[in-house]
């Protein structure tokens, strides 16, 4: 990368902002609002654009073109190896409406003022009674409902695909419930969408790159953003951010020294100095995904949360909350923080597959990223096939009731009056249903402080209960090293249990125990323990298995307070000029997925393209 000159007209101050915020297991205790110390500008930009993007997701990808379309140039910063972030990798269920093509051409009717009236209606709540949309900010409401369909005919006009099919409320939470909403990706092999996981999201994301890259944007792959630079602020005018430092992040495969190279081009600004510095002309976008990868920022929301919990999406990408840290290091505020708390939306949910640390879904063997993930996972098709327990080796739950509180979608409460609050009346309570997180991520016996973690949840089955599945259990299906175990008899097994999140071994005599009540319960057709309808199968037949079944971290809904413009907002509730931000470390709205962030990231790039400079 050639170094750029520090040009004269940014020295016009001579003392710039800039504090560190590294991510992962950061020391929030000093989050530099005012301590930070002025920092001498870099003595040379290595990289200048109008609008720097950081992230190339959901968000930072529809803010890179639509800055293009602007008349922007435009640099992406991205910390992983190759693009796409949480976003190539989902199931590419699209949640856009408010008016689309897709919506008039099937006779959906849906417009702005519908959109937004559903997702600021505070009398409804999920079937667990949480509320899905009384914390949603109002303001942010408005510019999401009023760009949503534009945002859709942006996706299909630079070249994203959706299934010909009406739009409906499959796969989507808390899309509101007047009118189909979810529009679909699949994932096609041969059809030049390289893809880490073969799933609907590359669909999004790979014509997204083609059409960024098109339009000229450039993309600096394996850089992290560490800080951003802002110049100081005075009584009469906040401070500008007029820049970012990121780091050089490689990735190789566990024991190997070769990096992991994107499947097109490293990027198409060649870099490898430890640290960059990068001007922007016009202004930051914060596209970074959210804080799920960082246990002491999440555990900020809730202290359940402890590291036993895996994340979907790693080990492709982990979202550590750098964007919010780096933004809050120079003043910015936090906002929403209640739409974080546990049993909201997929905030937490189920495992898919057992056996394996990256539980949430069955990833396929052709996948580069595999030696990274190492085990596909065991999928379950009867959840009589076996006995969830504890840590301690103790059932707490019926195993087939397993399931994450989804929020609502369309024909969901039903009959539907906006705002009444007697639409709880409609919604099918099914408190019990909903609460295998509490039991699964505030159980502590044997635990101990400071943080009487959880502990890891087991499958508990024997070789019928396999044979029965059609398992294979043995690697590369089953993660022998420290997610599933077998012995001969139950008090081996649970000796055979070795992971870093057990507080202490499983007592063998207490599985037994366990196993011979759950058989009792077999025989005379009641778990009297905890109303498993009519257990079907007994756990009598050597060897016998233990699978990983931990529940997993999946969303970010708190994040940094933006305006209706997507401009990141100070604890004075002043904007930060030159900072925008959007997605999953966005604050103030409560849905899942890419309707949220393709749609902030579509405003966060049409405002940041325009913002003018000029004093
Ligand atoms: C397995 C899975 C399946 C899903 N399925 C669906 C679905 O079907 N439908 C749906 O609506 N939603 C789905 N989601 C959710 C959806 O993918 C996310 O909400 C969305 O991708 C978030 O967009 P984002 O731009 O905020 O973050 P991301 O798409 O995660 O992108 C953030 C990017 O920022 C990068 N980054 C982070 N920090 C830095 C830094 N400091 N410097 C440089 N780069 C950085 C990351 O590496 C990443 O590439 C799914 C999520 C997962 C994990």
């Amino acid at each position: 990368m050639e170094p750029e000159k520090t040009k004269n007209d940014l020295s016009r101050r001579n003392s710039i902002t800039a504090t560190a915020a590294v991510g992962g297991t950061t020391d929030l205790a000093d989050p530099g609002v005012k301590g930070a110390e002025a920092a001498k500008l870099p003595p040379s930009w290595d990289s200048v654009a109008d609008v720097v993007i950081v992230g190339s997701g959901a968000a930072g990808l529809p803010a890179a073109i639509r800055a293009a379309d602007g008349g922007a140039s435009v640099i992406v910063v991205e910390t992983n190896y190759d693009i796409g972030g949480h976003a190539i990798i989902s199931g590419g269920n699209t949640p856009l409406g408010g008016g689309t093509s897709a919506q008039k051409k099937y006779g959906i009717e849906d417009s702005p003022d519908l959109v937004f009236s559903d997702l600021t209606d505070w009398s409804i709540v999920q079937p667990n009674g949480w509320p899905d949309y009384r914390y949603n900010d109002r303001a942010v409401m408005r510019a999401f409902a009023d760009h949503c369909a534009q945002t859709y005919e942006f996706l299909v006009a630079n070249g994203v695909r959706f299934k010909d099919i009406p739009p409906d409320n499959q796969g989507g939470h808390n899309l509101g419930n007047s009118a189909p909403r979810e529009n679909h990706l699949t994932w096609t092999r041969g059809a030049g969408l390289e893809s880490p996981n073969a799933r609907g999201g590359t669909s999004l994301i790979r014509p997204l790159e083609a059409s960024a890259r098109a339009k000229g944007v450039r993309f600096l792959l394996s850089y992290k953003m560490t800080s951003l630079i802002r110049e100081p602020s005075s009584e009469q005018e906040a401070g500008r951010v007029i820049g970012i430092t990121a780091r050089y992040t490689p990735r190789t495969m566990p024991g190997q020294t070769t990096l992991l190279k994107s499947f097109r081009s490293h990027g198409n600004i060649e870099a490898t100095q430890p640290s960059v510095h990068i001007r922007a002309q016009k202004a930051v976008i914060i596209a970074t995904g959210g804080s799920t990868s960082n246990l002491n920022f999440r555990r900020m929301f809730d202290p359940r949360l402890t590291e036993v919990l895996q994340v979907a999406g790693e080990p492709y990408t982990f979202q550590d909350g750098s964007g919010e840290l780096a933004a809050m290091a120079i003043g910015a505020s936090l906002w929403g923080l209640a739409n974080q708390i546990l049993e909201n939306g997929d905030n937490i949910r189920t495992q898919r597959a057992l056996a394996t640390r990256y539980n949430y879904m069955t990833w396929g063997l052709e996948s580069p990223i595999f030696p990274l993930v190492r085990a596909t996972g065991l999928s379950v098709k009867d959840w009589q096939d076996l006995i969830l327990v504890s840590q301690v080796g103790k059932r707490f739950y019926d195993e087939t009731k397993g399931d994450y509180p989804h929020g609502n979608v369309y024909n969901e409460v039903n009959p539907y009056t906006p705002n009444d609050y007697r639409n709880n009346e409609n919604i099918k309570f099914n408190p019990t249903k909903y609460n295998f997180f509490n039991a699964a991520v505030a159980m502590n016996e044997y635990s101990e402080p400071p943080d009487y973690s959880a502990g890891p949840v087991w499958a508990i089955f024997d070789a019928e209960a396999v044979e029965r599945e059609k398992w294979e259990v043995a690697p590369p299906y089953v993660d022998p090293d420290g997610y599933f175990f077998s012995a001969n008899t139950l008090p081996e097994l649970a000796a055979a249990i070795k992971s870093r999140y057990q507080a202490a071994a499983m007592d063998g005599a207490t599985l037994r125990a366990t196993v011979a009540r759950y058989n009792s319960f077999v025989d005379s057709g009641t778990d009297l323990d905890f109303g498993k309808p009519t257990p079907k199968y007994k756990i009598q037949t050597p060897p016998f298995y233990a699978a990983w079944a931990t529940p997993l971290v999946h969303d970010t809904r708190a994040g940094l307070r933006i305006n209706a413009r997507c401009q990141v907002m100070d604890m004075n509730g002043r904007v930060i000029p030159g900072l925008y931000c959007g997605g999953e470390s966005a604050g103030g709205f409560n849905q899942h997925g890419l309707g949220r962030c393709t749609t902030q990231g579509y405003i966060a790039g049409k405002n940041a393209a325009a913002e003018t400079t000029e004093k």
